[in-house]
């Protein structure tokens, strides 16, 4: 048995990721690893049964151990409010924890060389690096119910107001006020520029400045000055460069190009643009996804969702072939950071372990059907996802 130092906040999630999150601690992890966590219950019936105060509770705990491993959960929607009777429409979760941490989200497709990706001219990795705080993730929005003025009014601490006319409306309609803060998007670009320079990767920075001159113009220049003040020297010496550019230019060269790069979106683009990516690189679960915030601390998650339509098939008594990928490298990413942070080798070369078996498995054919749709050689049959667990078990 492997033993742990400190424990990791451990966040429980929802639906067909619930059921593997399980499978995967107790065929993966348990039989080694004498694991330590904080359990937060982030299901969505124990969040409406803690009127969500489970969720800031459990990003207290990230920043609080410095390391956190989260489940996919559910985002409450009215069809959910019914399915579940909640008291009612709590926020994303990922969008409470991401704005207590901060920070930014690094999103790395897992390579098999048996799956290739579906654009021809990718070579290497893109790795995208998602704003995890403000824009749409913590706005306030409001329906119009008729022609009048809508109007942005700020009230400085010392009195003083600016204001400004959004829209003169001819009729009812919709109107969305969000914002984000100076200090946050420096801590994005620094990150940022931690990562590429770690990496040896180029980096890139896309938004839409030519529409939004003040607020996306914001993120160019802060980027900018804090690559022309802090990061010149480190990027040439790393051999590395840093550009800024368009969002729909940066997505027709992501498409033509082959790949290798770090990819720097605002919240809402990277939250797009990473599933367009582990898509296209061959599945939403063949993705790691790590939180790192200003404070030092980390959240490996998943992500993808709960996998809704597979888990009513399971409640029917079916198999499912839900592939537990993201699940896995979410646990041995957390794994990994606890014991790089408490100075645990064997704990980090665990974490090593089950990769390599989760990666081997795939590679000798076993894999679950999102992949043997796509691999060469083609596998013999696609294995649910408990055969494909035991498959990684084995060679664990
Ligand atoms: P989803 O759970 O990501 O699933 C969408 C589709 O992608 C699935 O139907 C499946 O396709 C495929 N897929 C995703 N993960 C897979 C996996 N591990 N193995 C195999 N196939 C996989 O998205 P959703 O159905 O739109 O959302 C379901 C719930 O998840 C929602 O309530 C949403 O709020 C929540 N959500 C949570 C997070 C998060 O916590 N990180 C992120 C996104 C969504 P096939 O049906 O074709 O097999
Ligand atoms: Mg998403």
């Amino acid at each position: 048995m492997i033993a742990m130092k400190n424990p990791i906040a451990e966040i429980d999630g929802d639906e067909m990721t619930r059921v593997l999150w399980a499978l995967v601690k107790e065929k993966l992890i348990l039989p080694h690893v004498d694991l330590k966590t904080e359990y937060y219950d982030l299901g969505l019936s124990n969040r409406d049964a803690t009127n969500d105060a489970v969720t800031a509770e459990s990003a207290q705990a990230i920043l609080r151990l410095g390391v956190g491993v989260k489940c996919a959960t559910i985002t409450a929607n009215a069809a959910r409010k019914n399915e579940y009777g909640l008291k009612a429409l709590y926020p994303s979760p990922n969008a409470t924890i991401r704005s207590i941490l901060d920070g930014t989200v690094f999103r790395k497709p897992i390579g098999v060389s048996c799956i290739k990706p579906s654009v021809s001219t990718w070579k290497k990795p893109i790795v995208i690096a998602r704003h995890a705080y403000g824009d749409i993730y913590k706005s306030a929005e409001m329906l119009i119910p008729g022609s009048g003025t809508v109007e942005l009014v700020y009230r400085g601490a010392d009195g003083s107001e600016k204001r400004t006319v959004v829209a003169e409306m001819k009729g009812s309609g919709v109107v969305l006020g969000m914002h984000n803060l100076d200090e946050s998007i420096k801590s994005f670009a620094r990150t940022c520029f931690l990562y590429a320079i770690d990496e040896k990767l180029p980096l890139w920075f896309s938004a839409k400045d030519t529409i939004s001159k003040i607020y996306d113009g914001r993120f160019k220049e802060l980027f900018n000055e804090i690559y022309e003040t802090e990061f010149k020297d480190k990027c040439a010496a790393a051999g590395i460069t840093y550009f800024y550019t368009l969002i729909d230019d940066a997505v027709a060269r992501v498409v033509k190009g082959d790949g290798g790069f770090l990819w720097a979106c605002k919240n809402y683009d990277g939250d797009v643009m990473s599933d367009m990516v582990a898509s296209a690189a061959g599945s939403l679960a063949m993705m790691t996804s790590v939180l790192k915030s200003p404070s030092g601390a980390v959240e490996y998650e998943a992500a993808h969702g709960t996998v809704q339509q597979h888990y009513y098939r399971w409640q029917k008594g079916e198999k499912t072939s839900t592939n537990p990928a993201a699940l896995i490298f979410a646990w041995t990413g957390a794994l990994a950071k606890r014991a790089e942070l408490d100075g645990t080798p064997a704990l980090g070369g665990f974490a090593k372990r089950l990769e390599h078996a989760a990666i081997a498995a795939i590679l000798a054919g076993d894999m679950t059907a999102d992949l043997a749709r796509l691999a060469v050689p083609a596998p013999a049959k696609a294995l649910d996802s408990w055969e494909f667990i035991d498959a990684v078990a084995k060679r664990l």
